[in-house]
């Protein structure tokens, strides 16, 4: 399908905050469309009506179709998915639920996210496990080859990020499955931004474990998540925490750890974020993940164009393949004053500083970038008013 098939007077007319934003921080927090707002307004309105308990239980249908459609979205079964308040939670679920001894190494990428990376620390302060980062190729992606190089018996786990937070970077997720694969190592995925942005599919990336998150390119609530985790590898893994949801307490002395993937999750959760995160997900793949990865990318690389035009900008995005995050630096200026003077116009962007994705900041010299992160909504008008007050702020 080409861009320009794609329906972007319906979307806008779906997304209540393009009328009063321009919003360039999808990889923040996207824009709900309306649909995603009334379910969750709806249900909190059920909630204060009939009451919390007595309001889940009427919409017991909506809540479970949410595992039906993450699994549809990512090619895995119903009970293979664990719904989470964030995708750090739902990482931290798989991640802690591991077990490393002196000399396990943990593999991961340049651009890895902070808590994923804090996360890394705390264990191989715990238990001298080693973290080693997968040096770049020459795109500045994560080289296969040098992954294969690393890989010997004491490899535990491959853990990278599929497209970094401050980047328009997407690493070859799927290459590294098939190493992963061929090696019998553990590979935990995150996908909190590319889930939404792009077509994923576990079963073609070979990942063992991923996490997302419903507020960025998903467009769903805020407090919401998931976590998936392989069908055989769901009972091999003990949770770090437990409560009477994922686990029952059979006799006095003994509990039992329920067999499917919902033992990562825990019993007190926020409904109305649950049923918006399902139809956060339906709405998605009514677009079409082709058509909006096909959008999405079509509308960054312009804007990055447009950026590369104006003398006194520099863009930074890294890899093959660039996604819809796209990071600029002006001359002379500090990141955190262009963003100060783009809010000031209603129009919305993030900065990315080196401690979010520290290893890949360093290397590159970068102490923070402002990132402009674009959705299938967004216009080529919205890009051109963007640049032109970017062009006139430098
Ligand atoms: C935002 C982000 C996270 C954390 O997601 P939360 O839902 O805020 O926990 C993890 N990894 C990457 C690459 C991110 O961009």
């Amino acid at each position: 399908m080409s861009d320009t098939t794609f329906d972007i007077l319906r979307a806008r007319q779906d997304t209540p905050g393009c009328e009063q934003v321009l919003h360039f921080n999808n990889a923040g927090a996207a824009l709900m469309p309306n649909r995603v707002l009334d379910a969750v307004t709806g249900h909190l309105r059920l909630e204060a009506e009939i009451g919390g308990y007595e309001a889940a239980e009427s919409a017991h249908d909506a809540v479970e179709h949410v595992y039906d459609a993450i699994s549809q979205l990512i090619g895995s079964q119903r009970d293979e998915i664990a719904i989470i308040e964030n995708a750090t939670r739902a990482w931290d679920m798989a991640f802690y639920s591991l077990s490393f001894k002196p000399g396990d190494r943990i593999l991961t990428s340049i651009a890895e996210y902070a808590s994923n990376y804090i996360a890394f620390l705390q264990i191989a302060q715990r238990t001298s496990a080693t973290v080693e980062a997968i040096p770049n190729d020459q795109h500045g992606q994560v080289s296969v080859e040098a992954l294969q190089r690393m890989i010997d018996e004491r490899v535990k786990l491959i853990a990278i990020t599929h497209v970094p937070t401050n980047g328009g970077l997407v690493n070859p997720a799927m290459e590294i499955g098939k190493i992963a694969r061929q090696a019998n190592i553990l590979y935990l995925l995150d996908a909190c931004q590319s889930v939404g942005q792009m077509p994923l599919n576990v079963q073609v990336i070979g990942c063992d474990m991923l996490s997302a998150t419903g507020r960025k390119y998903l467009r769903g609530p805020r407090g919401t998540g998931f976590l998936y985790v392989r069908r055989d590898l769901i009972e091999q893994l003990e949770p770090p925490f437990l409560d009477l949801h994922a686990a029952t307490w059979v006799t006095k002395d003994r509990y039992e750890i329920r067999a499917d993937a919902r033992r990562f999750e825990n019993w007190e959760t926020n409904y109305a974020g649950k049923i918006g995160l399902g139809v956060a997900v339906d709405y998605a793949l009514a677009w079409g993940l082709e058509d909006i990865w096909t959008r999405v990318s079509h509308l960054a690389s312009t804007l990055r164009t447009r950026l590369s035009d104006i003398p006194q900008v520099q863009v930074h995005d890294l890899g093959v393949q660039k996604c819809g995050i796209v990071t600029f630096t002006v001359a002379e200026r500090d990141p955190l004053e262009i963003g100060y003077k783009l809010a000031g116009q209603k129009m919305n962007v993030s900065v990315s500083a080196t401690a979010s994705t520290r290893l890949d900041m360093e290397q590159r010299g970068l102490a923070s970038v402002v990132r402009a992160s674009v959705h299938y909504y967004n216009s080529e008008e919205e890009i051109e008013r963007f640049c032109d007050f970017v062009s006139r702020i430098g």
